[in-house]
């Protein structure tokens, strides 16, 4: 008769001691994130070219757009202080037009932007 209650004492202990280390157990791993799934990230997306109010190369012919290409013509400068608007051969926008235009390339040309014939203005 004594054992049996030492057996069951023993029996819920373990059984308590089982339940508070699950318990535990799954609150760290929710603490750590386990157990769900990560939320994804996605990379801010690079503006697309028809989001360029300057990006509308319909009316130049092949070799004007090539020429643009020749020269790396970017709509947003790598160099802050390399833009178009400060270069020596930007052309002013008519108008109200966000895009001017260029000495040496065909098309309309964003203010921000930069090629490799950039000359200080
Ligand atoms: S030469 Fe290049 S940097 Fe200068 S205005 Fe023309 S496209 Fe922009």
């Amino acid at each position: 008769m004594e054992n049996k209650n030492i057996d069951r004492k023993n029996f819920f202990k373990r059984v308590s001691l089982f339940g508070i280390g699950a318990i535990g157990a799954t609150t760290l791993l929710k603490a750590c994130g386990g157990g769900e799934e990560a939320p994804q990230q996605t990379p801010e997306a690079a503006p697309a070219p028809s989001e360029d109010p300057c990006g509308d190369l319909s009316g130049l012919s092949e070799a004007e757009i090539q020429g643009r290409e020749s020269l790396n013509y970017v709509a947003e400068t790598p160099n802050p202080e390399e833009r178009c608007d400060n270069c020596a051969l930007w052309i002013e926008p008519a108008g109200d037009s966000p895009c001017g235009g260029c000495s040496i390339m065909a098309g309309p040309i964003h203010p921000a932007g930069w090629c490799s014939a950039w000359v200080a203005g």
